[in-house]
């Protein structure tokens, strides 16, 4: 199963995401997290993607294409993979087709989560994460069982991303708007898209993503 979870930040597609590696064993490939693991480390990727990314806009579709392009080649990519927060643009959407024309896979669906921006305000405001596991929590929307203690891995320290910020937040909507909706429509006339409503609660949303997965 090879497939796209499309939609705004903070409309929940590393949570969705999460949840499918654990339901069906394929492994979530997100950009922002192999850039962020990029800047982290000071590669040369990093360096480059440093000051764009705080920016809230996006890398260049060359270094994305790359990345993407060698991580679906390693052995566990095999029987699939879910792409977050790829493609971002038409230029990477097409690159998408031509990497898995290439390699002899096709795209099983591009599943869209759409949230109202007030809400996908609210939920990037509140965001942190494990700094060990990475774990995701929210000021008030979940927050971990026992306060300040990760409820996966029992670290106890947390971080915030840089770029969760009102005014970068701003940005990235507008990037989101502007660069990747179109994206919609590209998938929309390939019959490959379906649509969730993404401000259900989390669980909710895991159902529709599971009955849309099931029909594959
Ligand atoms: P994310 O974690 O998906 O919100 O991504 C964080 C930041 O990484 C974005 O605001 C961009 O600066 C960069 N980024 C992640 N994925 C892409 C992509 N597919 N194309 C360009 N930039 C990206």
């Amino acid at each position: 199963m090879r497939l796209i979870l499309l939609g705004p930040p903070g409309a929940g597609k590393g949570t969705q995401a999460q949840r499918i590696v654990e339901k069906y064993g394929i492994p979530q490939l997100s950009t922002g997290d192999m850039l962020r693991a990029a800047v982290q480390a000071g590669t040369e990727v990093g360096k480059r993607a440093k000051a764009v990314m705080d920016a809230g806009k996006l890398v260049s579709d060359e270094i994305v294409n790359a990345i993407v392009s060698e991580r679906i080649d390693q052995p566990d990519c095999e029987n699939g993979f879910i792409l977050d927060g790829f493609p971002r643009t038409l230029v990477q959407a097409d690159a998408t087709e031509e990497m898995l024309r290439a390699k002899g896979l096709d795209l099983s669906v591009v599943i869209e989560l759409k949230v109202d921006d007030a809400e996908l305000v609210r939920r990037v405001a509140g965001r942190y994460s494990c700094a060990q596991c990475g774990s995701v929590y929210h000021d008030t929307d979940k927050r971990p069982v026992q306060e300040g203690v990760c409820d996966k891995c029992g670290s106890t320290h947390f971080k915030r991303r840089p770029d969760d910020n009102p005014e970068t937040m701003t940005a990235r909507l507008q990037v989101y708007y502007k660069e990747t909706s179109p994206l919609i429509g590209y998938y929309h006339a390939k019959g490959k898209l379906r649509s969730v409503d993404g401000m259900a609660d989390m669980d909710h949303v895991t159902q529709e993503v599971e009955a849309i997965l099931s029909k594959l």
